[in-house]
């Protein structure tokens, strides 16, 4: 599982709750998105049950988020609209979240069980990857390499 889920990402960058498979986006390594990091309501964003935590944490944000912004007694009406969470984004995730749980609601327990364990080493891997420290690229100068 681990090595088709690395075959998987070749050809996408990692973007929150998923992958973007942006061709101009990938090769500039994530860093040259066309649309602002819209990510889940853009066409090159992929996700999967792997992502289902996050989701669904960024979904419960979202509703915290729509609440308190509209309780709250400090922003005039412009700054509401502006600060408040899209109710297309909130709609979009929801969809998200429930197409993957329509998805395991099809596979029998065997199945089920063997996604969880898949789940448990692709998030395992996915931390770990996360949390390695990357080096900086840096040019090669070819006078300093001549000087040697
Ligand atoms: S908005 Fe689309 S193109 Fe941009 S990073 Fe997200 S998935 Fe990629």
């Amino acid at each position: 599982m681990e090595s088709e889920h690395v075959r998987r990402a070749v050809g996408s960058v990692a973007v929150p709750f998923g992958t973007c498979g942006q061709p101009s986006n990938v090769k500039a390594g994530g860093q040259s998105c066309p649309f602002r990091f819209r990510c889940t309501g853009c066409d090159h964003f992929r996700t999967d049950v792997s992502y289902l935590p996050d989701l669904t944490a960024y979904f419960d944000d979202l509703l915290r988020n729509r609440e308190r912004i509209r309780a709250a007694v400090e922003l005039d009406d412009r700054a509401r609209a502006e600060a408040l969470p899209s109710e297309e984004e909130i709609s979009h995730v929801r969809h998200l979240i429930n197409r993957i749980h329509d998805g395991m609601d099809g596979l029998d327990a065997g199945e089920r069980e063997q996604v969880h364990d898949a789940v448990t080493i692709v998030r395992r891997h996915r931390t770990v990857m996360l949390g390695m420290p990357r080096m900086r690229v840096t040019a090669i100068n070819p006078r300093q390499e001549n000087q040697s």
